[in-house]
């Protein structure tokens, strides 16, 4: 065994052999991977081997339909079989949301080139016969769904990654992972210690323990699961094709052929985390004793889906356990505070996902950053708020969740809350209805008297939908009040803090006294954060930019920062409210006494005041679009902020609103938002951020693909639609049709209530952006008239923005 590796794989399961494959592939051979065991012998061993790519999130199911296809290229190479079955598989509907679920799905899939399609139940008996399609409304089908042989699979990976200079080591246990005074780690085992740059915990069932030599808490944990594998069945056997699988969400099942006979597995209610205090280190190649108690409901239904079932005897029952973060996707990347430590755990779909985690991880090490946006598995998507209580309750819900209709508009139940403002009391009062974003309430709306505070989850206009017009119009109308704790806050500050920012963001710091926005870019000019900087004085200026992309963003900075350059995350010490609509100037008046025109205090100025005792920070910025303020305080006085702005605002009609009334308000003004129509896989140029670089700074990060891109135009931009919606508005990912070509798809949308429209925004080819161009977005299956609309539908001029 070598004692220096560039890089040291911690775990020989799946995904463990799967990221040293992908590092062998892009070039780095000096690599080696640490089984305590032999290879599989976590969670991988026991898995039922199917596939999909099936995921809400685009570019999970992209990453999911690279590994399918990565299958056959480990074959290629190692001459071994993966023991694959592409046999195809149906998701069925049994109602209506579900249906809508699975059409939304296949809209997303059009114009990621993937060939699903939506059958009737007709259909669905003829090429899944062994199930029961009374009451069936409909299914998507995938001819890309299969299953494989987990064990083949894994030691596929290995060998390819050996083929190409890696070093495999089993029996050899990892004890501790120490950090050296030269960036590098110590990984100490039973069989010595290896020095290496980069360590992976790809440690699966053990991934918590694997984290915690490092000091670390990853928000991961294993629950226990059961699939059953039948005698054989005459159904199946004497066909002349493999039977193709089904997952049933009603039943919370997925069945496919195994051999003669079948495989169902269950997702059931009554689900158990399983070892909850850590998983002990010697458990082995083992299964858990079978509970059939724990599934019987989830059996009975399945008896009535899958008549066969009945007669079959049980050949055995594989129950065992794998791990799950909190939402269900991987926690891959960089970990943040740590150098040269990397995760690749909580891959709940090793033979779904596992060579796109692999992929994703040997890009970001080798390269600097994967090639495709993976926020949705990145690490860092959860923050220092996570703990092990609330991770094992996130997860159980999660498990629950698994074949649940997923809402665009729903606000999951357990743990909550966690984080609250002092403000949470005021708004509780008034009726909020609360959402919750980064462990954080906020409020979504406020439910008026005599309705519920809940907003009925759907993929059409909710319950909420005429409350939330009142709140648009509100603002519009007079003002409106809302908190603005959920932007994440920096204070960064020192004698080179301006010289730093200037390179770590695209435009130009502003002078003191005065706000700017700016892309921030990764080297290959990718957008990773669209912020507001303010300079507060010479060297101190506050960031501002989403609130869930804190330990996201503060990777970044730490990753980067210099001598004489302070960075202090303030988003929970630092609170507020904005104040928009004409008559928010006559409210800050009122509150401060001081002179508030915009004479004293212009579009993108920053001021520091007093409200009645209470020092506070004003922002003349808004993101609704409309006259507005952002005004912040210390956290300790924002009750009493509260307070003096609700006094200041009784005269004025002031009301307060909520993020459902924020989101409408920015779209007719066309305003982006982070994760939407900003996001690691666009451009400046292709999303209008360009306006947000400084193209005379010489050196800043991403400035080459910036400059190149503004010499030869992007393909495609970003523009707003009026969209003929029915009761439904676009949320995100609808394809944009002209005639039967897919030429674009949406980012988000909505309906703008204070406007009446609903709006969509999304990508077209650049030379297909004309005002009031004709074009068609499919919505819930429907295609619905859109039509170009290049100004903003409310204060094109930004006369009252800037007035
Ligand atoms: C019953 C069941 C059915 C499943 N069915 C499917 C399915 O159909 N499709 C699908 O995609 N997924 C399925 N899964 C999930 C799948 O098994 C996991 O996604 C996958 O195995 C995760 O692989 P991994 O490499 O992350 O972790 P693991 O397989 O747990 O591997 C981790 C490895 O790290 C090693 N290790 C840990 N600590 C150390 C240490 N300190 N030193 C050295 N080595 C260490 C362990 O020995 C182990 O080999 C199923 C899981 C179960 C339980």
């Amino acid at each position: 065994m070598k004692t220096q590796a560039r890089v040291v794989v911690i775990g020989g399961g799946v995904v463990g052999c799967s990221v040293l494959y992908h590092l062998t592939k892009m070039g780095w051979s000096d690599v080696m991977l640490l089984e305590r065991s032999e290879l599989t012998s976590g969670s991988t061993w026991h898995a039922a081997g199917g596939f999909h790519t099936l995921n809400s999130d685009t570019n999970m199911a992209a990453l999911q339909g690279y590994t399918i296809r990565l299958y056959r290229e480990l074959e290629q190479i190692t001459g071994m079989s993966c023991g694959l079955h592409h046999v195809g598989g149906v998701t069925l509907a049994a109602d209506q949301d579900r249906l809508d679920m699975l059409i939304a799905e296949r809209a997303k899939h059009r114009y990621m080139g993937l060939e699903t399609e939506i059958v009737g139940p007709e259909e669905i008996a003829r090429i899944a016969p062994v199930t029961n399609a009374d009451g069936i409304l409909g299914g998507l089908y995938d001819p890309l769904d299969g299953h494989l042989d987990p064990s083949g699979t894994t030691h596929a990976y290995a060998k390819a990654a050996r083929m190409a200079g890696a070093e495999i080591v089993t029996h050899c246990m990892v004890t501790a992972t120490d950090p050296r005074a030269d960036g590098g780690w110590d990984v100490v085992t039973d069989k010595g210690t290896v020095v290496c740059e980069h360590v992976v915990n790809a440690g699966g069932l053990w991934a918590r323990e694997v984290a915690a030599m490092a000091g670390l808490y990853l928000p991961l944990h294993p629950m226990e699961h059961q699939y059953i594998v039948t005698d054989d069945i005459p159904e199946i056997y004497e066909r002349a094709a493999e039977h193709p699988h089904v997952m049933d969400p009603a039943g919370e099942s997925y069945l496919r052929q195994e051999g003669r006979g079948l495989c169902i597995g269950f997702y059931e209610q009554t689900c158990r985390p399983w070892a909850v205090d850590g998983t002990p280190w010697n458990f082995g190649h083992e299964l858990l004793p079978d509970d059939l108690d724990k599934i019987e409901d989830s059996v009975a239904f399945a008896y009535r889906r899958f008549p066969v079932l009945e007669r079959a005897g049980v050949k055995s029952v594989i129950h065992g356990p794998f791990t799950f973060a909190p939402d269900g996707n991987p926690l891959v990347g960089p970990v943040p505070g740590l150098r040269g430590y990397w995760s690749a755990c909580a891959v709940m779909a090793g033979f779904s996902q596992g060579g796109g985690v692999g992929k994703a991880l040997a890009e970001w090490m080798v390269e600097g950053e994967p090639e495709n946006d993976v926020f949705a598995m990145d690490v860092a998507r959860f923050g220092d708020w996570t703990g092990p209580d609330w991770t094992r309750l996130k997860v159980t819900e999660n498990y629950q969740r698994r074949f649940s209709v997923s809402y665009p508009n729903e606000e999951l139940p357990v743990a909550r809350p966690l984080d609250t403002t002092p403000a949470y009391g005021i708004w509780d009062a008034q009726r909020a209805v609360f959402g919750s974003g980064y462990g954080m309430e906020h409020v979504n709306y406020f439910a008026r008297p005599g309705e519920a505070r809940f907003e009925t989850p759907s993929f059409r206009r909710s319950n909420a939908f005429d409350t939330v017009g009142e709140e648009c119009r509100a603002v519009r109308g007079a003002v409106g009040l809302n908190e603005i704790h959920n932007f994440g806050k920096y204070r960064v500050s020192g004698p080179n803090a301006v010289d730093w920012l200037n390179r770590i963001m695209a435009n130009r710091v502003p002078d003191v006294g005065r706000m700017a926005l700016t892309a921030m870019l990764s080297p290959k000019g990718k957008i990773i954060g669209d912020f507001t900087m303010m300079r507060l004085a010479g060297d101190v200026v506050q960031l501002t930019a989403s609130y869930s992309a804190q330990a996201f963003h503060m990777r970044w900075f730490l990753q980067h920062q210099e001598d004489g350059v302070s960075i202090e995350n303030i988003s929970k010490k630092l609170l507020g409210f904005q104040i928009a609509g004409p008559n928010a100037r006559a409210v800050l008046a009122a509150a401060t006494g001081a002179d508030v025109s915009t004479g004293a205090l212009p579009f993108l100025s920053v001021r520091r005041l007093a409200i009645g005792h209470i020092p506070v920070t004003v922002a003349r910025v808004s993101y609704t679009g409309d006259l507005g303020y952002e005004i912040y305080c210390h956290r300790d006085h924002q009750v009493a902020l509260h307070g003096a702005l609700a006094e200041a605002g009784a005269g004025h009609d002031m009301r307060p609103f909520g993020m459902r009334a924020m989101m409408s308000l920015r779209l007719e003004k066309g305003f982006g938002s982070w994760m939407a129509e900003y996001r690691p896989d666009y451009t400046p140029a292709e999303t209008g951020l360009d306006r947000f670089v400084s193209f005379r700074k010489n050196d800043f990060i991403g400035r080459d693909p910036a400059m190149r891109e503004r010499d030869t135009p992007p393909a495609r931009r970003l523009t707003t639609f009026i969209v003929e919606a029915g009761d439904a508005d676009v949320v995100a990912y609808e394809p944009i049709f002209d005639g039967d070509d897919v030429i674009g798809f949406c980012t988000s949308g909505g309906y703008a209530h204070a406007a009446r429209k609903s709006v969509a925004i999304g990508f077209l080819p650049t030379d297909r952006i004309a005002d009031g161009a004709p074009f068609d977005i499919e919505i819930l299956g429907q295609r619905r008239r859109a039509i170009v609309q290049t100004a903003p539908l409310f204060d094109p001029q930004a006369l009252r923005m800037r007035g």
